[in-house]
């Protein structure tokens, strides 16, 4: 049987995901129970298990619901416990395997101290870490310094062609803040007109790629953003004092 992804908006712009390969399935950041478990109908397929890519709320605090709803256990990073505590603590892990399943884990710490990316075939769901055009902000838990690293490191390692499924839709809010920092970048134009289109034909925005992102999204340019900074008096000695001067430039625009 075929895999599938299936991406659900609540609230406002939360996303929620199941991954299934076969009748093998995992709900991903299930914090609308409802939606959740209707997706599963829909679908037709039981989960295996909840997974978190971090611990905040609006992402967690649907899964005691869920999980008393289909008898599965919730696994995420232990160093997130402080808002939720996973069945399974997935700390130190490389790879989750559910049946015929399997997720590959990287651990980026930085939006809160357990933030997991979920690889899955070509999809990489990237919570809160990463978003189209953006990325997470530090204010609840998190570390701009770790994100940072997380960033220049483990992220800079991924394949471009990963296609990006944040926990969130901030597209239509993050580019005209890429755009603010970079009147030229075409990447950021085009990328932020297919949202808009999708937005005004009532639709879901496609999922970038990673490649689409490191060409419109400013926290995977700080390399190239020197200038920009610089000249808004901000001191980027280096690459993670960039991101962080950036992330900071973020939290004030
Ligand atoms: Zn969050």
């Amino acid at each position: 049987m075929s895999a599938r992804l299936l991406r659900r908006r609540y609230r406002q712009d939360n996303y929620l995901y199941l991954l299934a390969e076969g009748e093998d399935a995992a709900l991903v950041d299930p914090g609308d129970p409802g939606k959740a478990l209707a997706l599963c109908r829909e679908a037709g397929v039981r989960p295996r298990a909840i997974v978190h890519t971090h611990g905040h709320a609006d992402h967690s605090g649907g899964s005691d619901e869920v999980k008393a709803a289909l008898g599965v256990p919730v696994l995420g990073h232990g160093a997130d416990a402080g808002w939720y505590r996973p069945d399974e603590d997935l700390a130190g892990r490389g790879q989750l395997a559910l049946g015929a399943l399997r997720i590959r884990l990287h651990h980026v710490p930085g939006h809160t101290p357990g933030s997991l990316l979920l690889q899955w075939g070509g999809a990489l769901l990237t919570g809160d870490t990463l978003f189209w055009g953006g990325c997470g902000n530090c204010r609840h838990g998190g570390d701009p310094a770790a994100l940072a690293r997380s960033f220049l490191g483990t992220i800079a390692a991924l394949d471009g062609a990963l296609q990006v499924h944040p926990g969130h839709d901030y597209a239509a809010q993050n580019l005209p803040f890429a755009l603010a920092l970079e009147p030229g970048n075409e990447a950021a134009r085009r990328r932020l007109e297919e949202v808009q289109a999708a937005r005004a034909a009532g639709s879901e925005p496609p999922a970038s790629t990673l490649a689409g992102e490191r060409a419109a999204n400013p926290f995977l340019r700080v390399e190239a953003l020197g200038e920009a900074l610089a000249s808004r008096g901000l001191v980027t000695a280096g690459p993670e004092a960039a991101f962080v001067a950036l992330r900071a430039l973020r939290d004030r625009s």
